[in-house]
């Protein structure tokens, strides 16, 4: 997944977009980067961990000179672990700094960047967004922006991108929309993020999203399209509005907090559980959702479970065996709120079935009666390859096993999903404007070979190189 933020015209530039990041951790965890353009002149700090973990010296900040910027929060699906794979990626292309904010997943990687190699090319990191540099370093055409969408011609998959070179600021999202991308304006300065709840923090007014398919380009002259892309279906990632998204923000047009009541209004409808006392959310993400159920079902809505937001990179796991630990350091039960209560616990979503395992213990211990799960969303069958790092359908626990099979292994007494026809229907948009591949196996573009999180890490520059900081 990933957050992005790109600013344009403003003294502040970095200082804008460090907020911006912080507005959007919850979009990626692994690391964050700035940078930030003085004329020529580039200035970058990035590194592994939270924001506050990246940025926790203000000197850090203020050697972030010029006045556009553009900032990137990872969420890894295809390069591990690794400085070198921060964004924004930086490079110098035909002797000018460009700089690049990925958020998304491009799919025909393998033959792209074999092709590539034969040519020449020297990758720096294992990440699929250094691809689209080596694209773009080649072409008559001299200015970036006339080179940017033959580049993005040739890539499958999902990209909302910032490029930020002495040129300018351009913008692109691929043409079936898959992630979303704000433009907002603060004044005179533009502003572009994942989501609009950046534009929030630091007072943008949202203007638009960027068209699927759109190349926009932002410089002294203003904003202004350069093209559209070949338009082909749109596929907007029905999980931003199940949960990845913030509910207050807007994304697609329609705001994510409403979409995700109306999953849990729509689940409660189709599976309802009229014995029990109360309805509890798993935090944070299914919050809105439970709110959802519990007005559609008139049971109270409590707050059963309390989540640990402090858990941080640093966490010194014990020695001892102490079991569920992962669960129990993030999760803890309200005795007072569940002794003896029969319980609704809604989740927007069940990956591999091991938290939602741990915490129906928890739950148990705390004295509930009986735990009826309740998912707003459709079973997961498949593996994402467009920005969601869901495993294989394999180790996806409704990959292999019926819902009465997970049931059994989460130790519940009555466990219901949402169907495919309940989710869209509670959408704003047609359902056929969604991609819905991880629930039905129907993916918008064919996946000639299947990408992997470390299907560049053995072949390509060796995993101990790190770019410095700052
Ligand atoms: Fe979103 Fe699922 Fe499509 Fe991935 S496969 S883009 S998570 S809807």
């Amino acid at each position: 997944m990933c957050g992005i933020i790109g600013i344009y015209g403003n003294p502040e530039a970095a200082t804008l977009a460090y907020l911006g990041l912080y507005a959007q951790q919850h979009r990626g965890q692994e690391g964050a980067g700035i940078v930030s353009m003085d004329g020529a002149v580039v200035h970058r700090h990035m590194g592994e961990g939270l924001v506050s973990e990246v940025y926790h010296d203000p000197a850090d900040l203020k050697r972030l000179r010029g006045t556009s910027a553009i900032g990137h929060t990872r969420y890894s699906t295809t390069g591990g672990l690794d400085t070198k794979n921060v964004g924004p990626l930086l490079f110098n292309v035909r002797n000018e700094p460009v700089s690049i904010a990925h958020n998304g997943n491009l799919v025909n990687l393998t033959a792209l960047r074999s092709k590539l190699q034969a040519e020449g090319a020297i990758f720096q990191t294992t990440t699929d967004t250094e691809l689209l540099v080596h694209l773009l370093a080649r072409g008559p055409e001299e200015a970036l922006a006339d080179r940017l969408p033959r580049a993005l011609e040739q890539v499958e998959g999902a990209y909302s991108l910032l490029i930020l070179s002495p040129e300018g600021l351009l913008v692109a999202r691929d043409p079936h929309g898959w992630r979303p991308l704000a433009i907002g304006k603060l004044k005179e300065t533009w502003v572009l993020a994942s989501e609009t709840c950046a534009l929030d923090l630091i007072g943008a007014e949202e203007l638009r999203e960027v068209e699927p398919g759109e190349i926009l380009v932002i410089d002294g002259k203003g904003l202004r399209t350069v093209t559209h892309l070949p338009p082909g279906q749109l596929a907007h990632c029905i999980f931003e509005y199940i949960y990845f998204s913030r509910p207050d923000s807007r994304i697609y047009g329609a705001n994510v907090d409403k979409m995700r009541r109306r999953l849990g209004n729509a689940l409660a409808r189709e599976a309802p559980a009229p014995t029990a006392d109360i309805v509890i959310a798993v935090p944070d993400s299914s919050n809105t959702a439970a709110i959802g159920y519990a007005q559609e079902s008139g049971l109270r809505h409590d707050i059963g479970l309390i989540r640990n937001h402090y858990v941080g990179r640093s966490f010194i796991r014990p020695q001892q065996d102490l079991r569920d630990l992962t669960v129990k350091l993030k999760f803890n039960p309200v005795r007072g709120v569940l002794e003896g209560k029969e319980v609704v616990v809604v989740d927007d979503s069940i990956v591999r079935g091991t938290t939602m395992r741990s915490l129906v213990k928890l739950l148990r211990q705390a004295g509930v009666k009986k735990v009826h799960v309740r998912v707003s969303s459709p079973p997961i069958h498949h593996s994402c390859y467009f920005g969601l790092d869901f495993p294989t359908s394999e180790e996806l626990i409704a990959g292999t096993r019926t819902s009465a099979a997970i049931a059994t292994f989460l130790g519940v007494d009555s466990l219901a999903y949402l169907s495919m026809a309940g989710m869209l229907a509670s959408m704003d948009h047609d359902p056929g404007h969604f991609c819905t591949a991880c629930f039905s196996g129907e993916y918008p573009v064919e996946i000639h070979d299947v990408p992997r999180k470390d299907m560049f890490e053995t072949s390509s520059s060796p995993a101990s190189v790190e770019l410095p900081a700052g």
